[in-house]
């Protein structure tokens, strides 16, 4: 028996305007999508009431980790996956490059998280440019700061241990989260905000004039100008996901923070040439990297799709419709049709980490929708969406129990 996973990061969404009141999901027919409703539908509700929605909280707890008690912070598990191990008494800090706009950063608005969807060489240049400025140098060494860049627009920050905040007193605003919105009532406060605050304004300083910077705008395209540190977190460790199911375990994702949980429970990680997390990403390469992980061994694997998820933080209505349809044509259409070459025994657990709303361009915690396909009873397709989801009745009350309905 072979068992994938399949997160559609950000699916779930809530009626929109644009689409005559529908959510994203209610609008398309995905026929793929659809064949794994034929098995069992329902609603989960991944992150607990009481935890910020993220996909941070939400992939811990499908993995079957309670976010409430092993959660130490979102950028310790990326850190994690970029290889960054965050050693007792240091503290992990998201450091996301992104697009303010405004000829002073006190009057600036944020634009992008992402920096405009910044990457490769771009993104290595500004950030090695920015840590190498003695400005920002001599600001950071009095916070014992680093920052391991990245060619995204995510990178990894750590305080080291000798610098030690308060992190119960650090707070933080998501970047995502105020898309549009004066940056200047979401500074970091707190523990070492002030200083924090400090090093987000001379970076902006540095990099609003660029030579990247000045090219891209030539390009039409957004300025990658200012870090954004969030998500503190601290060293942390997860049980294994061999001895938690024994079954062992691969994941297929494009974002570091995947890599990170997996790599905390023993969970290879694979990486795919060409995967970006965007909408034109390699759907097919991770395709085959699943199923090569399924022959090479593995029972399990997780494959993860973030395009979604991004488009509704760009408040981009087309790009998440077409996001999802490619989940549906160019991951779980290929699924349906290659992994009984594998084992004709096969089940797939098809959800949405967290609904992410193109309203708000921001998280959700409602329940999700969440579909499980067996090869050996594959059910009559039906439509996967929300609504129907919900009227199933068919209702997980937490995120572990996910995976033990998918091993059941
Ligand atoms: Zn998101």
């Amino acid at each position: 028996m072979k068992y994938v996973l399949v997160i559609g990061d950000g699916i779930a969404d809530e009626a929109v305007e644009q689409l005559g009141g529908k959510t994203p999901l209610e609008a398309l027919d995905c026929k793929y999508i659809n064949t794994l409703a034929g098995g069992r539908l329902g609603v989960c509700q991944t992150v607990p009431h009481g935890v910020a929605p993220g996909s941070d909280t939400a992939i811990l707890s499908i993995f079957g980790y309670d976010p409430r008690t092993c959660y130490t912070g979102r950028s310790a598990l990326e850190a994690a996956g970029m290889g960054v191990m965050i050693r007792p008494g240091e503290t992990s800090l998201r450091v996301n490059l992104c697009a303010l706009e405004g000829e002073s950063f006190d009057t600036a608005k944020i634009l992008s998280h992402n920096g405009g969807s910044i990457e490769g060489e771009e993104a290595v240049t500004l950030m090695e440019d920015l840590i190498a400025d003695p400005r920002f140098a001599s600001l950071a060494a009095a916070i014992g700061f680093s920052i391991h860049v990245t060619p995204t627009f995510r990178h990894t920050g750590v305080i080291d241990a000798a610098h030690e905040p308060d992190r119960a007193a650090m707070h933080f605003t998501e970047p995502h989260n105020i898309l549009g919105s004066d940056v200047a009532g979401y500074m970091p406060a707190g523990a070492l905000g002030n200083e924090l605050t400090a090093l987000m304004r001379v970076s902006f300083e540095i990099l609003r004039e660029h030579p990247v910077n000045k090219k891209r705008r030539e390009e039409g395209k957004l300025a990658a100008n200012c870090i954004w540190p969030w998500g503190p977190g601290s060293a942390m460790t997860l049980e294994s996901f061999e001895s938690l199911y024994q079954k062992k375990g691969s994941a297929v994702s494009a974002v570091p923070l995947v890599w990170g949980i997996a790599g905390l429970c023993g969970v290879d990680t694979p990486r795919v040439e060409g995967a970006t997390a965007e909408l034109e990403t390699n759907y097919e390469g991770k395709v085959e990297a699943v199923l090569e992980a399924l022959r090479t061994g593995a029972d399990f694997c997780c494959v993860h799709v973030e395009a979604p998820d991004e488009c509704a933080h760009a408040g981009d209505v087309e790009g998440k419709l077409e996001a999802i349809r490619r989940l549906d044509s160019r991951v779980v259409r290929p699924l349906l049709e290659r992994l009984g070459d594998i084992d004709p025994e096969y089940r797939i657990l098809l959800l949405s980490d967290h609904p992410t709303l193109l309203s708000t361009r921001g998280h959700d915690g409602n329940p999700v929708p969440f579909a499980i396909y067996d090869s050996r009873n594959p059910g009559t397709p039906r439509k996967f969406d929300e609504q129907h989801a919900k009227a199933t009745g068919d209702f997980l009350a937490e995120g572990p129990m996910l995976l033990r309905a998918l091993f059941a």
